[in-house]
């Protein structure tokens, strides 16, 4: 699914448009001339329609070399080494989430409470792989695009969003920071963190994207600095910004 000039949407699950499994998170697709990267990498379970959805967009699997990922919660990562094998893709990710990942450690990923809660189904596993780490500050580049990392934990430790110029605007990929209409996911897990949470979304209101590309739900495309608004207005309330789900 095309949603800018150099961004496709490749996977995504009952929270957003059911393109691959339903527990996965979106996948976003960014690519300019012989190289791509993609943005998280769903559950695991449906890595392969993931990677169809790739070459659908005309984006030979081959050229996609890099998967940033936003977090460490299974329906972001646990997918990411089953399509870094199929894509012969690296996976890159904030030193916290690699090291949870490095080590297959599905307590820190936060999988064994939502395992044990019904939330995902048996085969979602988060396998051990490599990870090679960025962080706040960071560029990667794509083609002629340049995706800057900026940390921004919160809803998990070591949460990061990307940010980037195309076509003239600011766009933001911004995993389970914030999504449309400005809600947020509060999980209550060992390493949410209100305080950052609210540092964070300052943070990223105030690059005043136009476009906001959340981790689930509706992908904003034009005046996303409203929907940032919002949330931040709530913090000037002394409130938490509502919940992506009520
Ligand atoms: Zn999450």
């Amino acid at each position: 699914m095309r949603l800018l000039p150099g961004v496709h949407l490749v996977g995504s699950g009952w929270l957003g448009f059911g393109l691959s499994d339903r527990d996965d998170s979106h996948v976003f697709l960014v690519h300019d001339g012989d190289d791509a990267v993609l943005v998280d990498a769903g559950c695991g379970l449906a890595s392969e329609r993931i990677a169809q959805h790739i070459d659908d967009a005309g984006v030979p699997g081959g050229t996609v070399s890099r998967i940033l990922l936003t977090h460490a919660h299974p329906d972001h990562a646990a997918g990411a080494s089953s399509l870094a094998e199929l894509l012969g893709a690296q996976v890159l990710a904030a030193p916290v989430t690699a090291d949870i990942l490095r080590r297959g450690d599905e307590d820190a990923a936060g999988l064994t409470v939502a395992r044990a809660a019904g939330l995902y189904p048996p085969p979602v596993r988060l396998q051990a792989g490599e990870v090679h780490e960025i962080d706040d500050g960071d560029i990667v580049r794509v083609g002629g695009i340049e995706l800057r990392i900026i940390a921004t934990p919160g809803h998990a430790a070591g949460h990061l969003c990307f940010a980037a110029q195309l076509g003239g605007r600011t766009v933001l990929f911004s995993g389970d920071l914030v999504f449309s209409r400005g809600r947020v996911a509060v999980l209550g897990t060992p390493d949410t963190d209100l305080r950052q949470l609210a540092t964070s979304l300052r943070r990223v209101a105030a690059l005043r994207p136009d476009v906001l590309l959340p981790g689930h739900g509706t992908p904003v495309l034009d005046d996303a600095f409203a929907h940032l608004d919002a949330a931040v207005a709530a913090l000037d309330r002394q409130q938490l910004p509502p919940p992506l789900l009520p």
